[in-house]
């Protein structure tokens, strides 16, 4: 996993840890960029070294076998770079793309060049990526979100996983686009509320689900369970949002 530390422990590289952990996994941490952060928002982000992500992926992969890569907050364009070469030398692992680009309160995790390397280099190496319906907009450059999933496919993503965690309604939706006819939906009880880390923690999920073995779609309704039951049992550890419990 490649993602950010956010030093409140809601989102980022703590929750895929402990997602991952919780579902039977190990997880092989590899921090993109330190935030600086609480439980409401980010206010600063600085990126890891691109050459030390590179020598860690490489130090990490001769030593270990990967079963599957989940992505996170990227840090900037030159990381992206650094996991293209490493896919192109691991091809077949699957990849879940979170396209993390800003937290929940606003704070921005990625600017226009991360945003274009992701898509142009990062998205059609991934199985899936998982963006919020903000993310989705932004990606997909228009606001109806069956036009820019079909925008992000023609682009060259496999398939992209639309979240409903963050809209309003008495259920989340989660839809699942790809070069099917029809897109799948995956519908759970809305819990109510922002938690810090939603996003993270289901991306985490699915890719540990597919490390295990799982087919796409079981990854899913085992990632959705795994998030509602975290959200339901969300501890309050600050003043913002409060934390799912993953453990
Ligand atoms: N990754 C890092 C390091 C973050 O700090 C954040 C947000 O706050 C995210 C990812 C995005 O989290 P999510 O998509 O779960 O809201």
């Amino acid at each position: 996993m490649l993602s950010g530390l956010d030093p409140s422990g809601g989102a980022g590289i703590q929750a895929d840890i402990q997602a991952v952990t919780a579902l039977g996994c190990h997880p092989l941490p590899v921090l993109t960029c330190l935030t600086v952060q609480d439980t409401t928002n980010v206010y600063g982000a600085e990126p890891v070294d691109a050459e030390l992500v590179r020598r860690q992926l490489a130090c990490v992969a001769a030593d270990a076998p990967i079963h599957a890569i989940k992505t996170g907050a990227l840090g900037n364009a030159a990381i992206v770079d650094v996991l293209v070469d490493f896919l192109g030398q691991q091809p077949g692992i699957p990849v879940i793309t979170d396209p993390v680009i800003k937290a929940a309160g606003g704070g921005d995790l990625a600017d226009e060049e991360l945003i274009e390397a992701m898509k142009q280099r990062l998205f059609p190496l991934a199985e899936m990526i998982t963006p919020n319906g903000i993310e989705l907009t932004m990606l997909g450059d228009s606001p109806n979100p069956e036009e820019a999933a079909r925008r992000l496919l023609e682009g060259g993503c496999k398939s992209v996983l639309a979240t409903g965690g963050h809209g309003t309604g008495e259920h989340i939706i989660n839809t699942l686009f790809n070069h099917a006819p029809k897109p799948l939906t995956w519908e759970i009880e809305r819990v109510g509320g922002e938690y810090h880390g939603t996003g993270c923690t289901l991306a985490a999920a699915i890719a540990a689900g597919r490390a295990g073995g799982l087919s796409q779609r079981a990854a899913i309704s085992q990632a959705q369970n795994f998030v509602n039951r975290a959200i339901l049992h969300a501890l309050d550890v600050g003043k913002g949002q409060p934390v799912p419990d993953r453990g």
